[in-house]
């Protein structure tokens, strides 16, 4: 890892095979034991907190978005929350600083539709925020975030956030199927649990696999307790299966992963197995 350009807090350079990638943190959010873990046997689950140092009130959490040059294309996979929020939308001021332009970008990869992922799509006056790019998403999860059957689900102001951003993607946006390849060495897998069709992306260049993991996993204690699901996990019981298959998959793999709100930025780290189970170790910085 290049230190000295690696040396801001906001964005981090690395590569997978001939793969160049920069990590992007479109913004930060703290959120809270209770919201996390609900399902967590209290007394254990504060032994837990307390091993890791954290205070249960006050769990940081970060927006990796990332993107990906790859020989003929670049990719961007998720768009964090978007300008015009009270936090977030770091993502395009950062871009233009590293000489990327909207532009620039091909293919955009949205891994599922709560607004911390797809926010960035469209800009404010509703168009396009990468005119050129293809944009992907998972059909299930395109069919859930833009049908009104299934939007009467959500809360009105998530309903409205997802009408806001996705309808006006519909001509220029393609659903994938499980397996999909989007570029040569960029696929995607249907992950399901957190959302009804999430996915995550597996890039691999030159023998070198990474893992973007999406909400699979919201915090590195969910690798520890995979069984302990948040309250944004909309099936809890897909989302403990999910998980253990992915775990697995990264370690079989040895995959370096991704995992999008996983503290500290730049959200990088293995997944490695413990006893019968798995734990996260953060790459050295
Ligand atoms: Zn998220």
């Amino acid at each position: 890892m290049d230190n000295q350009e690696n040396s801001n807090k906001d964005r981090f350079h690395f590569s997978v095979g001939a793969f160049d990638c920069l990590v992007i943190n479109d913004g930060n959010i703290s959120g809270n034991a209770e919201m996390l873990f609900i399902n967590a046997p209290v007394q254990r689950l504060a032994k837990v907190l307390h091993a890791h140092t954290l205070d249960p009130e006050h769990l940081p959490s970060t927006w990796s978005c990332l993107l990906v040059k790859t020989a003929d294309h670049v990719v961007l996979i998720d768009t964090g929350l978007g300008s015009g929020q009270p936090v977030g939308g770091h993502l395009l001021p950062i871009l233009a600083e590293e000489g990327v332009s909207p532009t620039d970008i091909d293919t955009v990869i949205l891994t599922h539709g709560h607004g911390d992922h797809i926010g960035g799509c469209v800009t404010e006056s509703g168009d396009p925020a990468f005119p050129k790019a293809t944009y992907f998403m998972g059909k299930d999860e395109w069919l859930y975030w833009t049908s009104e059957a299934t939007l009467a689900q959500e809360s009105d102001s998530t309903a409205d956030f997802a009408r806001k951003k996705l309808r006006p993607l519909t001509a220029i946006l393609q659903t994938v199927e499980d397996g999909q390849e989007i570029v040569p060495g960029i696929r995607v897998v249907v992950a399901p649990g957190h959302t009804m069709g999430q996915i995550v992306v597996q890039i691999a260049s030159d023998g070198e696999q990474l893992l973007f993991l999406a909400d699979v996993a919201l915090h590195p204690i969910h690798v520890e307790h995979p069984d302990w699901v948040s309250q944004m996990d909309a099936d809890p019981a897909q989302t403990v299966l999910t998980r253990q298959k992915m775990f697995q998959w990264a370690v079989d793999h040895n995959a370096l992963v991704l995992a999008f709100h996983f503290p500290p930025f730049p959200s990088l780290g293995h997944i490695v197995p413990d006893g019968s189970g798995w734990r996260w170790q953060a790459i050295d910085l």
